[in-house]
């Protein structure tokens, strides 16, 4: 089985019922690493023909709860499903503090069920440094410009196709490198706030970085169309917000 990707949501902070929080998975032959976990799995993934349990890896982006706030009821669930292998987090080192911190509150560790989890925390830098190989797949990270210690991801599959995340941020040469000649830009066009990106700005990055084709997410989800042109006025090749459950090939 090739790796996959598979958009889980795309919405900003404001999810609806057709449109939960920007999120991905990569489903490959060795299981899944999940990018963000805005929501509960278990209830999200069969949709997709997805299961949870087959979790290995978890990328945070960084510690918001549109991003973060559906881990420990994975966690809790992962455990009553009988779980007992280890389940690796990665993430910039505030994002898995804060993480442990709130675990902690909501009385994880003492469990006797609760099965090991390995906190990947990683100093990185605006150079995109590799933080996992796995199943065939090379994940960089870069640190971004967002209010919070943030990681844009680079993901590349054995075939060589990357695909590049920017998670929340203002435009920068980190997210740039991450870009640069990917087929698909994941990329949040939030609006003109601080430490996040418009479509116009999105476009720019992707004109500027040769991707092949622009994905808007953290998106209002009903400005779709609206966002889309925006992106068009500054980069010409192929730009549309994916569908929740598309998958590619990686
Ligand atoms: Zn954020």
């Amino acid at each position: 089985m090739t790796p996959a990707w598979v958009c889980l949501g795309y919405a900003y902070s404001i999810a609806t019922p057709q449109v939960w929080n920007t999120h991905f998975v990569l489903d490959t032959r060795q299981g899944l690493l999940l990018v963000d976990v805005p929501a509960d799995p278990h209830v999200h993934f069969p949709r997709f023909g997805l299961d949870p349990a087959r979790a290995e890896h978890i990328v945070l982006t960084h510690l918001h709860p549109d991003h973060v706030s559906g881990l420990p009821l994975l966690l809790q669930n992962l455990a009553l499903r009988g779980r007992t292998r280890p389940l690796t987090v990665h993430g910039p080192a505030h994002a898995l503090r804060g993480m442990q911190a709130w675990l902690r509150a909501l009385g994880w560790e003492p469990w006797p069920w609760a099965f090991p989890v390995q906190w990947a925390a990683r100093a990185v830098t605006a150079t995109p440094t590799e933080v996992l190989a796995w199943a065939g797949v090379r994940v960089w990270a870069a640190a971004m410009r967002h209010h919070v210690p943030t990681w844009g991801l680079r993901l590349e599959g054995p075939a060589g196709r990357a695909l590049a995340y920017s998670a929340d941020t203002a435009p920068n040469p980190a997210l740039d490198a991450l870009a640069d000649g990917a087929v698909w830009l994941f990329h949040e066009a939030t609006g003109p706030y601080p430490g996040h990106s418009t479509a116009q700005q999105a476009g720019a990055t992707a004109a500027r970085t040769g991707v092949g084709q622009l994905l808007l997410v953290h998106v209002e989800p009903g400005r779709e169309a609206e966002l889309v042109r925006a992106a068009q006025a500054t980069f010409s090749g192929p730009v549309r917000v994916p569908r929740v459950g598309e998958r590619w090939p990686l």
